[in-house]
């Protein structure tokens, strides 16, 4: 990685005399990195408290892939727990059955719980469908991305369910909520757009939190860097046939060029749910005919995908 330690005679932190490690655009002001520590975990402290995202006595699944965003979320929820009397975490990490990366990430993945002391669970496709990603895939590569996804959101909801927990924590942060808009608004999916958030309280479902959706990436990867935490890890090989690795850069460049642009994208979302809280395109609740799990048609997505497989 390369190095955010500011030349000497560079640019101060704003909060106190040390040399800079990071550069906040929208804010206009140098951190050091005992500063961007502590920015970083009162952000996501004050999205937890604002949203009600967890309660005292919660038990929080938090999805650990082992990259550096789930790496991020385990430490700062970690950290502010003791915020919330007895509410406890427990980790779970999804193993899809990717050839040459999942191995990687399993392994940093018990090296965090075990260093924090949090239980750890792990899943995986082969539990779940019978069968590791890799072997799904064949001749469907195109739809990596999407398989991947619909299995490893129920594999993540069964094993949180199974292990008791009161809600799930995901590491989506500012960059990823951005580009999510941005792709359902190009696919002109409105109600996916403002339905994906899952953040109430209701039987039917276990809450969905994104305790570092304020916190831009870059923050995150620095975050990490200079308490020593961050590793390099590769890359899932089927990064490139997602639709989003291209308005990732797309998004990358332009906020670059006018700083704030993610943080409008996804105010923008906020604003849309606002307006259609209530209406028919926020979908009303079924149940799967097939599973019973809470879905907006008839069947639910993982059924639908089960058929499409032959599984
Ligand atoms: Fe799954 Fe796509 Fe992420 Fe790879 S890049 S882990 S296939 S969602
Ligand atoms: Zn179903």
């Amino acid at each position: 990685m390369e190095s955010h330690a500011a030349p000497v005679g560079g640019p101060v932190c704003a909060c106190c005399t040390e040399p800079a490690v990071i550069y906040q655009p929208v804010n206009k002001r140098h951190l050091c990195g005992t500063h961007i520590v502590c920015d970083v975990e009162a952000r996501v402290a004050s999205t937890i408290r604002e949203a009600g995202q967890i309660r005292a006595g919660d038990r929080i699944a938090v999805g650990l892939s082992g990259g550096k965003d789930s790496t991020a979320l385990l430490v700062i929820l970690s950290r502010l727990l003791p915020s919330w009397p007895g509410a406890g975490l427990v980790a779970i990490t999804v193993d899809e059955g990717i050839a040459g990366y999942r191995a990687e990430t399993i392994r940093a993945a018990e090296t965090l719980t075990g260093r924090l002391g949090v239980e750890h669970r792990i899943v995986s496709f082969c539990d779940l469908i019978g069968d590791d990603l890799d072997t799904l895939l064949a001749g469907r590569e195109a739809q990596a991305c999407t398989i991947c996804g619909i299995l490893r959101k129920k594999a993540l909801t069964d094993a949180a369910r199974a292990a008791g927990a009161t809600a799930i924590a995901t590491g989506h942060n500012l960059d990823d909520e951005a580009q999510s808009v941005l792709m359902n608004a190009l696919r002109g999916d409105l109600p996916r757009l403002i339905r994906n958030t899952g953040t109430g309280r209701s039987a039917a479902f276990l809450p969905r939190i994104k305790p570092l959706a304020a916190i831009p990436e870059k923050e995150i990867a620095v975050y990490l860097f200079v308490q020593g935490l961050f590793s390099m890890l590769p890359e899932c090989p089927y990064t490139n046939y997602a639709l989003r690795a291209g308005i990732r850069t797309m998004l990358a460049g332009f906020e670059n060029l006018h700083p704030g642009t993610m943080q409008h994208l996804v105010g923008s979302k906020k604003t849309i749910e606002r307006y259609c809280a209530g209406t028919p395109v926020m979908g009303h609740l079924h149940r799967c005919r097939e599973c019973g799990d809470p879905c907006s048609g008839d069947l639910c997505q993982v059924c639908r995908l089960r058929h499409s497989l032959g599984k």
